[in-house]
Parts: structure tokens; C-alpha cells; sequence
């Protein structure tokens, strides 16, 4: 069933704590933890304890957890001292580009440099 956990999702067993994280906040419906390998001085990951496989799904099928994530990501900014000096929050949606691991996930990237993208 939609948002149901699955048993192979890296994400899915870092919400049940089977696989280590650093989190660094949680909430009813979200987790927040450093990414394995930070591309920015903060570079957090905010996913909601449910499963959908990305921000897209998410949206359509759990809209409240969907708006959770980005409060959190907000929040994340704010905890870390990025969100005076500005920080982004990134979907990476299907493979093309550029995502890997198909449990929804903001990217909240912060500190150093941030070079204009789009
Ligand atoms: P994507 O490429 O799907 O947008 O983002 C997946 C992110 O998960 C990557 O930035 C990657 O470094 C991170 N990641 C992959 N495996 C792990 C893990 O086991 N633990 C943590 N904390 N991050 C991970």
C-alpha cells in the first residue's frame, strides 16, 4: 500500500533506526540526518517516515507529509545557522538527475559558497 515501509529502502530502515544515522531532528512524520558524504559544510536530508519513492509521489499522495518535509527543511536551516546566510533546499527526482535512493528526500545544503544554479 502507498507509504507503506519497505523492507529494501536504505531510507525506510534509517527511520526504524536499523541502519545508523546522524540525526539531527525528528518529528511525528520526518527524520532529519547528515548526509553520508556532504557536498556543502551543512547538507542534511529531511524524509518523511513514510515511503514514497519521490518528492512527485509524495505531493499527490501524502500532501501533509509532503509540507512537513519542507517545514523541517526549514527548521533544519534554522538549527544549523544557514538560513541568515542562505541555503537550498533540492528534490533530486528520477534518475536522470541524479537521484539514487527512491525514498522522497530534501537536500538542505548550506554554508560556504552556494554557486547559482538555476
Ligand atoms: P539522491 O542522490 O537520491 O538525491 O540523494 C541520496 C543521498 O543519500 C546522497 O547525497 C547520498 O550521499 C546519501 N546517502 C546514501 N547512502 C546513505 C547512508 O547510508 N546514510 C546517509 N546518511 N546518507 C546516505
Amino acid at each position: 500500500m502507498a507509504g507503506e515501509p519497505q523492507p529494501d529502502c536504505l531510507f525506510c530502515r534509517i527511520v526504524t533506526g536499523e541502519i545508523p544515522a546522524t540525526v539531527v531532528r525528528e518529528t511525528e512524520t520526518t527524520v532529519a540526518f547528515r548526509d553520508i558524504s556532504p557536498k556543502a559544510p551543512t547538507h542534511v536530508l529531511v524524509i518523511p517516515r513514510v515511503h514514497y519513492p519521490d518528492a512527485a509521489s509524495l505531493a499527490a499522495g501524502d500532501p501533509a507529509a509532503a509540507a512537513d518535509v519542507l517545514r523541517e527543511a526549514g527548521e533544519v536551516a534554522a538549527q544549523e545557522k544557514v538560513d541568515g546566510s542562505g541555503y537550498r533546499v533540492v528534490f533530486n527526482t528520477g534518475p536522470g538527475a541524479g537521484q539514487t535512493v527512491f525514498h522522497a528526500h530534501a537536500h538542505v545544503l548550506g554554508g560556504g559558497d552556494m554557486p547559482h544554479m538555476v
